[in-house]
């Protein structure tokens, strides 16, 4: 009897633990983003009182009272939420930045008010962009001496011996990521790969010369005023990072017992990421003046440091600066240490600003 004594107040104390730990929030399904430009006038916010455990899992929603604040004030006094859904159907946006956020409460079975808060919500609304239409790409690989450098990044960094036939098989396969991983990234704006260069087309020059600093280049161009440029891509900084420095193997989780097709993987990525970077620099990302660009038009880490923003993640964010992008975010790995893939993609607030200006 007593042991059961002692297991039911241990129980009872950690009854009161997850009472404690219970979270109430105002959560915002509407919109699904929570940190992007727009040109629109107005905006609907809808979401829910929610409860999540101790351990951050969803438990709940409540019906409940919402107060909605723009930029520090209230949009409107408390809204009753006769469901469990409330929904601000057309909120206006200032020119510039709205901070969204505020408070939501319900009453509890003894009718004591419990409160929460919404987690903060970054639109910016701009007057100055237009829809420039399409933006044709050429990846031009002309250089061959770019060949002789990726079959290197694969012998140098791979157990297995090559024939000349699968060796050319994989500069092809490589060459052929580099393409999927470029559509991926500019999926949901009108980027368009073309085959030949031309007046209105964007040529990404990927170059053969023997050097070991910038891994590419680009012209920054807001709003994309001009269609015709040249971004280059130099392969062999990616060699002398990967053979010479043997950075590939020290830095990563990459091992010379890889299968080929997980090098084609790495090296692909790496180099799309890159291509697809450079580009995104001569389509207006990320301007210091007019997106909130630092470190040489790259997503700033100052500006996420003080505010409600996610702009900057060490890499996996693809205009992050060069000098703070790791090498793995650069492969398309979580981290250092292991395999676990997480895709470098452009942050929410660049994908708007691509998808409002190639439409
Ligand atoms: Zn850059």
């Amino acid at each position: 009897m007593k042991n059961l004594g002692q297991s039911t107040r241990l129980l009872a104390v950690l009854l009161m633990l997850s009472g404690l730990g219970a979270t109430f929030k105002g959560c915002v399904y509407n919109p699904v983003q929570k940190d992007y430009l727009t040109t629109s006038g107005t905006v609907q916010l809808q979401g829910t009182i929610a409860e999540f455990n101790d351990a951050g899992k969803f438990v709940k929603n409540y019906p409940g009272q919402v107060h909605l604040k723009k930029n520090g004030a209230f949009v409107s006094d408390w809204k009753n939420t006769d469901g469990t859904v409330w929904d601000y159907p057309s909120v206006a946006l200032s020119n510039g930045l709205n901070t969204f956020n505020g408070d939501v409460r319900f009453q509890n079975a003894t009718g004591t008010w419990v409160n929460g808060q919404i987690p903060s919500i970054l639109i910016e609304k701009k007057t100055d962009l237009s829809n420039r239409g399409e933006q044709k790409v050429f990846l031009d690989w002309s250089d061959t001496k770019t060949d002789t450098l990726i079959k290197e990044m694969a012998t140098k960094t791979l157990d297995k011996t090559f024939t000349e036939a699968e060796l050319t098989t994989f500069v092809a396969d490589v060459k052929n990521r580099v393409v999927t991983f470029f559509n991926a990234a500019y999926n949901g704006s009108r980027v368009t790969l073309v085959g030949a260069a031309g007046t209105d087309v964007h040529t990404i020059k990927f170059d053969g010369a023997d050097r070991c600093d910038y891994y590419g280049q680009s012209p920054g161009d807001y709003k994309n005023q001009t269609k015709q440029q040249t971004s280059s891509i130099y392969i062999g900084t990616f060699h002398c990072v990967v053979v010479d420095d043997n950075r590939l193997i020290n830095g990563t989780a990459a091992e010379k017992s890889d299968t080929v097709a997980q090098r084609v993987n790495d090296l692909g990525v790496f180099i799309g990421r890159t291509a697809t970077h450079e580009l995104g620099h001569s389509l207006g990302l990320t301007d210091e003046s007019n997106l909130h660009g630092c470190e040489g038009m790259h997503n700033c880490e100052a500006y996420d440091v003080s505010n409600p923003s996610d702009r900057f993640d060490n890499g996996h964010y693809i205009m992050d600066p060069g000098p703070k992008s790791t090498i793995w975010a650069r492969l398309g790995l979580e981290n250092s240490t292991t395999r676990n893939a997480q895709s470098p993609k452009f942050n929410s607030y660049n994908r708007s600003y691509l998808e409002i200006i190639h439409n």
